[in-house]
């Protein structure tokens, strides 16, 4: 029988393998046969295997399938790329298999959240006194700062929601950027608001909130409980919503502020993109993902709340059989979660940001943009490629001629193996989508891309 050391020494050894070999292997696996994987997964078996066999029967059946989202290459939805530190914690955390909920249940998961959680905090110029979650991702990151927002603004009005639900309640007014992302409507239906509760704001050229139509449809409504959505960098176009005018003019009619920064509100990490998000500390919750621009592994996001009170209210529950809640004064991070029993997501968070520290998250931000205003100006200078977008952060639209031939070009680009971006739509037209957020890619990558996408565009 092997040693579990042997189980994980190889186990290791095969993610190093496959990390050391992403660069050169195909970005998408367009010509797997999943039915053949599917079949190497074999049926349910009747008795036990052996682990280390698992383990090798695991990898060579997946291994072909698998994207290379770890590579220098991969620029679809805004998918980090897992640093290397983040990595090798994030096996530890799987190893020592804490269960998060507070200091009871892991002394050491509670500090580690509550140091990396002050990190953040001063990374992103977030006030001293907000309180955090680290949640799976933006959605549950979204999800856990509107119901802190759903508990505050309905407190205010005399509703305890927490206790009396929605039901016979004040109404709720949610006022959002019509481009926000759909991760907000889905926080809406789960908090009982419904997604025809939202009240949508006119957008600029670029997809930033248009702060006129803001004040407009806050006026056109009753005054009450309000919540307004606000963005740090346009799911498509990476554009910022003008912060310092929008929360202003959001306070002025009592609504709580929430800002989705899944990937934006790291440009508040950067000295050189920082004015991006001038004015955001004023919002009341902020949202963000570790797994995008951070680039810690899956599954890790961030909500940021600068009513700790709201924060706990809206997450928090106690029963006879739990201890620990505060104890030696920590904070219990299941207070600030959608989850009780969780992943010790802290560990991998701390590892991210002792790698790279300060001036290393702020270049990873920086070259990421670099390498963005790269596609941007050598993509933009080849025939019948327009760039949609002003390149402002590290997201680049491009079209290629109509509709069709944009379309057939990103297939094209993605069953080549170079690289992989996806497509959206954006202002009623087809483009290809452009993130560049992986600390593995350099100019030379961009250039192969661009290489990729020019030969795409031959005779089609
Ligand atoms: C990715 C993204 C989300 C959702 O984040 P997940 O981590 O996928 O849950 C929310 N908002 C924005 C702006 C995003 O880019």
């Amino acid at each position: 029988m092997d040693s579990l050391l042997d189980l994980l020494t190889n186990a290791a050894a095969r993610a190093a393998a496959h990390r050391e070999g992403v660069a050169e292997r195909p970005v998408f696996p367009s010509d797997v046969d999943l039915d053949a994987v599917r079949t190497a997964l074999g049926s349910l078996a009747e008795g036990p295997t052996p682990a280390a066999e698992v383990i090798d029967e695991l990898v060579d059946a997946v291994e072909p399938a698998l994207v290379a989202t770890t590579g220098p290459r991969y620029f679809g939805f805004v998918v980090g790329g897992a640093l290397d530190a983040a990595t090798a914690a994030d096996v530890l955390t799987s190893g020592w298999d804490q269960p998060a909920f507070n200091a009871f249940t892991s002394p050491a998961a509670a500090v580690v959240e509550d140091v990396a959680g002050g990190w953040l905090k001063e990374l992103l110029g977030l006030p001293v006194g907000t309180s955090f979650g680290f949640v799976t991702g933006g959605q549950g990151a979204n999800t856990v700062s509107l119901a802190a927002a759903r508990h505050h603004v309905l407190a205010e009005a005399g509703w305890d929601v927490e206790q009396r639900g929605l039901l016979g309640g004040p109404p709720l007014r949610v006022v959002a950027n019509n481009e926000r992302h759909a991760t907000i409507d889905r926080a809406l239906r789960l908090l009982g608001l419904g997604t025809g509760a939202l009240e949508p704001v006119a957008t600029d050229a670029q997809g930033a909130i248009d702060v006129a139509d803001l004040a407009h449809v806050l006026a056109g409504g009753p005054d009450g409980p309000t919540i307004v959505c606000l963005q740090a960098g346009n799911v498509n176009s990476g554009a910022f919503d003008d912060f310092t005018a929008a929360i202003a003019e959001a306070h002025d009619h009592g609504a709580w502020v929430h800002v989705d920064g899944a990937f934006g509100l790291w440009a508040a990490a950067n000295p050189a993109t920082r004015h991006l998000t001038a004015g955001i500390e004023a919002a009341d919750s902020w949202a963000t993902d570790g797994h995008k621009w951070l680039n810690v592994p899956y599954d890790v996001g961030y909500a940021f709340c600068a009513h700790p009170h709201a924060h706990a209210s809206s997450m928090s529950y106690s029963a006879a059989y739990l201890t620990g809640q505060g104890q030696g004064g920590l904070r219990a991070p299941g207070d600030y979660v959608l989850e009780s029993s969780r992943r010790a997501r802290g560990f991998a968070t701390w590892a991210a940001l002792r790698q790279l520290g300060r001036t290393g998250v702020a270049e990873l931000v920086e070259r990421c943009c670099a390498l963005a205003r790269r596609f941007s100006e050598q993509l933009g200078a080849l025939d019948n490629v327009t760039i949609a977008n002003d390149v402002v952060l590290n997201q680049v639209l491009v079209g290629f001629g109509d509709d069709e031939r944009t379309d057939r070009v990103i297939e094209k680009v993605q069953r080549s193996g170079e690289c992989w971006m996806g497509a959206t739509t954006w202002h009623g037209q087809r483009l290809m989508r452009i993130s560049v957020s992986s600390w593995r890619t350099t100019e030379a990558d961009v250039d192969r891309s661009v290489a990729a996408i020019l030969a795409a565009t031959e005779n089609i």
